[in-house]
């Protein structure tokens, strides 16, 4: 059976401010046709290539967030939350305009994506979807022990473990099977976190210059400065299956595979993936697949899921 690739009806913006820039930024979200893939525009760049389709071979090195650039330089950082939605909720074709250098950080959670992606709606094209299954395991090694592996699998599934020296995160695991609506209901809420003692040291930096507790999630010393306290006891490591998940998108397919790692970042899965691609013989890609019509996309919703509160 063959999955068909997918766009959205309608066009949709998003607005908010960039968790790293501060800025106030818009996202205007529209259909694309099959093969596209998803794409992001700089619409304040004018007079220079501002098209950055997001693919492995566009990432560049940033702290702390996922961005791609093209061959001029022109790029867009923090999009690891919307290419996390565009995949849970099956949508392979979308084009991104966007007015500044990041995306909008919103709740620091996929959550407000994923619920305008339900409401714009799914539209099939007429051309099959492709699926990139992984034949044989690969494995890097990060910083402190850090590891990360991707081996076959029949689903995509993704466990992880954190361990952070502030008790307040600690030490966290969870073993998750992809499925669009195990995602809006376990994945799509958790929010990016942070140490208190990192965020001076991150704006001294230039960074989270429009980070504060209503996009993130700030722990110091085993205490949650949020006054709504979090919203699930494990939601740090829910939210690195969140950022996984959109990193992995970058292979422009939805995988068949079981991502692991321990202390997992972006850094770290950009990493793997670029030795899964380089490595030819790990994976092979595939129109049809009957699985994924089970696990993925608006189709296999339950009715009260298509649009959560
Ligand atoms: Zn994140």
């Amino acid at each position: 059976m063959h999955y068909l690739q997918t766009t959205i009806m309608k066009s949709f913006c998003l607005s908010g401010i960039g968790v790293h820039t501060g800025r106030a930024l818009t996202a205007r979200i529209e259909p694309a046709a099959a093969n596209t893939g998803i794409c992001f525009w700089r619409e304040d760049v004018k007079g220079q290539n501002n098209k950055i389709p997001a693919k492995i071979c566009n990432t560049a090195r940033a702290m702390l967030c996922t961005r791609i650039e093209n061959n001029e330089g022109i790029g867009v950082n923090t999009i690891e939350h919307f290419m996390s939605a565009f995949f849970a909720v099956g949508i392979d074709n979308v084009n991104i305009y966007v007015d500044g250098p990041e995306m909008p950080i919103m709740d620091g959670s996929a959550y407000p994506i994923v619920k305008a992606l339900l409401k714009a709606g799914q539209k099939q094209h007429k051309y099959p979807a492709r699926y990139l299954h992984i034949q044989k395991e690969i494995k890097v090694r990060g910083e402190n022990g850090a590891w990360a592996s991707i081996l076959p699998s029949s689903g995509l599934e993704i466990c992880l473990e954190i361990d952070f020296p502030d008790p307040g995160i600690g030490r966290q695991r969870i073993d998750y099977s992809f499925s669009t609506s195990s995602y809006i209901e376990k994945i799509s809420a958790a929010r990016t976190f942070c140490m208190l003692r990192d965020v001076e040291n991150m704006k001294h930096a230039g960074l989270a210059k429009g980070g504060n507790l209503e996009n993130a999630v700030v722990v110091d010393n085993g205490k949650i400065l949020n006054s709504d306290g979090l919203r699930m006891q494990d939601e740090c490591v829910r939210h690195k299956v969140l950022d996984c998940i959109g990193d992995l998108f970058l292979t422009c397919m939805p995988i068949f595979g079981r991502f692991e790692a321990f202390k997992p970042g972006h850094t770290l899965t950009l990493d793997l993936l670029h030795t899964l691609m380089a490595n030819k013989s790990s994976y092979i890609v595939k129109t049809s697949s009957k699985e994924s019509v089970a696990t993925r996309g608006f189709l296999n919703l339950p009715k009260a899921a298509a649009v959560p509160a």
